[in-house]
């Protein structure tokens, strides 16, 4: 048996019945990452400690990997950023909390760009990541590590963070199942924030199932985070049996359009095909906001962002050199040497949309396309059970690429951010291979708190593609 290739569920139900030890489990993967780790680059930092195998709990001896700007305390936390690279935080987040009680294992901290900002993985300021189907492409960001650990059998299941697609689209590019919740449905408490209304954060695996199984434990209230709901948390791997519709599914216009690959638009169909064949109905729909959700996520997250890194000075965070002239000119010098050039490409973007006298043109303008767009939403979800699409225009592309161009980064999250912006929860998950053999994925949303029958609707279409799930030996270019 090859214990990396198990699911997280397998993994758990052995660990439980004593068919393998948690020690067992956690060297397997363990040598997997050695063997490959150097080539993929999926982690910033691995767990060494010994003493936290479990046999108990519903993650019973499940080795996870958590996205490096998720506070663990006893490993660094560093937002692939410089200007924490040395941050030991004092407390655990509220899902790494809940991961430790359900029996898991943190394998290590996985690489992203830095505070979360990009669509590659390549701003991570230490190294880029690597797509175990293909080293020269990107996997994806900015949880690239962590999509690219899943993917790879380093983990069988991982946390990312999703503010404008970064779970979704990083599993889109390596084959992997990914799910942004609902806002608020999982605490952010202990997430380094990067604009904390967008936010969220949500598992990686490689089966729907195990999505199921790992949102059922990080999910729910918590007194330390004041925007996490009261809202009951439903037996969403129960849930997988449940409701088989027949729904109503809509395909939204807006994101099947010309700027669709052909391999992307070819294997939609397929999924889309699928859908018909399990007996629901598939229609195409306008969202006629949605055109605009680039430009109204990037407004609202920079300027979210401006506010939010401020705190990294030189006084509260951030290393402070010995050489300054004055408290100006010290967070100046802290800044120029701890962020890089996309972090300052935001903050620049985001002071100037915040500042008197274009805030009511930029900052106050997005917001009321907001409003617009979850009154869009409201009205589909009327009509419709979920809302489907690409999760991106086009497959895993070329390092080197992407990064040299902003604007062409920031094209990666077209299809992704209008989920963050209304706040519903979305979902990524395989639906074939374009001509290169390159992963491509489908978009499911569901209106608010409604996982419980996205995740079944999912389960159910993964059944009918019978998509191959076994990990990917990285192979040397
Ligand atoms: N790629 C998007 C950005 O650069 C979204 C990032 C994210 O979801 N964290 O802002």
């Amino acid at each position: 048996m090859d214990i990396t290739n198990l699911t997280a569920t397998e993994i758990a139900a052995k660990a439980r019945g004593g068919e393998l030890t948690p020690g067992e489990v956690v060297n397997a993967f363990r040598r997997r990452v050695d063997a490959y780790d150097a080539a993929v680059g999926a982690f910033l930092c691995l767990n060494e400690r010994e003493n936290d195998h479990k046999k108990e709990g519903p993650l019973a001896g499940v080795p996870v990997a958590v996205k490096d700007n998720i506070c663990t305390d006893w490993l660094p936390t560093t937002a692939a950023s410089r200007v924490i690279e040395n941050y030991r935080p004092p407390y655990n987040a509220t899902v790494v909390k809940r991961l430790l009680a359900a029996g898991a294992y943190v394998v290590g901290k996985t690489n992203l760009d830095e505070f979360a900002m990009g669509s590659s993985t390549e701003y991570s300021a230490f190294f880029p990541a690597r797509n175990p189907h293909d080293l020269t492409r990107s996997p994806g960001g900015s949880s690239g590590g962590s999509a690219a650990a899943v993917c790879a059998g380093f983990a069988p299941v991982a946390l990312g963070s999703d503010t404008g697609g970064s779970i979704r689209q990083p599993a889109a590019m390596c084959g992997v199942v990914g799910l942004k919740p609902t806002y608020g449905r999982v605490s952010r408490y202990g997430l380094i924030a990067f604009a904390p209304s967008f936010d969220q954060i949500g598992p990686l695996a490689r089966t729907v199932k195990d999505a199921a199984l790992i949102l059922k434990v990080i999910a729910g209230h918590d007194r330390y985070e004041a925007t996490s709901s009261r809202r009951e948390v439903p037996d969403y791997v129960a849930g997988l049996e449940r409701d088989h519709g027949p729904f109503k599914v809509g395909l939204i216009d807006e994101f099947f359009g010309d700027d669709v690959a052909p391999g992307v638009r070819a294997a939609t169909e397929e999924a889309l095909e699928g859908l018909r064949k399990m007996g629901h109905a598939v229609e195409r729909t306008t969202i006629p906001s949605a055109a605009w959700a680039l430009p109204t996520y990037f407004v609202t997250a920079c300027g979210e962002t401006y506010s939010n890194l401020a705190r990294y000075q030189g006084v509260l965070f951030g290393p402070r050199k010995a050489n300054y002239d004055g408290p100006a000119d010290m967070v100046a010098k802290t800044r120029a040497r701890g962020f890089g050039g996309e972090v300052r490409r935001r903050l620049a973007a985001g002071a100037y949309v915040l500042s008197v006298g274009y805030r009511d043109r930029y900052y106050a303008k997005a917001q009321t396309i907001r409003q617009h767009m979850r009154a869009q939403f409201a009205a589909a979800f009327g009509e419709f059970d979920f809302l489907v699409s690409p999760v991106s225009p086009f497959t895993a592309f070329e390092l080197n690429t992407r990064n040299l161009d902003p604007q062409l980064m920031y094209l990666a999250d077209i299809f992704t951010s209008l989920a963050n912006l209304v706040g519903i929860p979305a979902l990524s998950m395989p639906c074939g291979f374009d001509e290169k053999g390159l992963p491509v994925a489908l978009q499911v949303m569901a209106a608010p708190w409604d996982e419980e029958r996205l995740l079944a609707v999912a389960h159910r279409l993964e059944l009918e593609l019978a998509l191959p799930r076994d990990v990917v030996t990285p192979k040397p270019p």
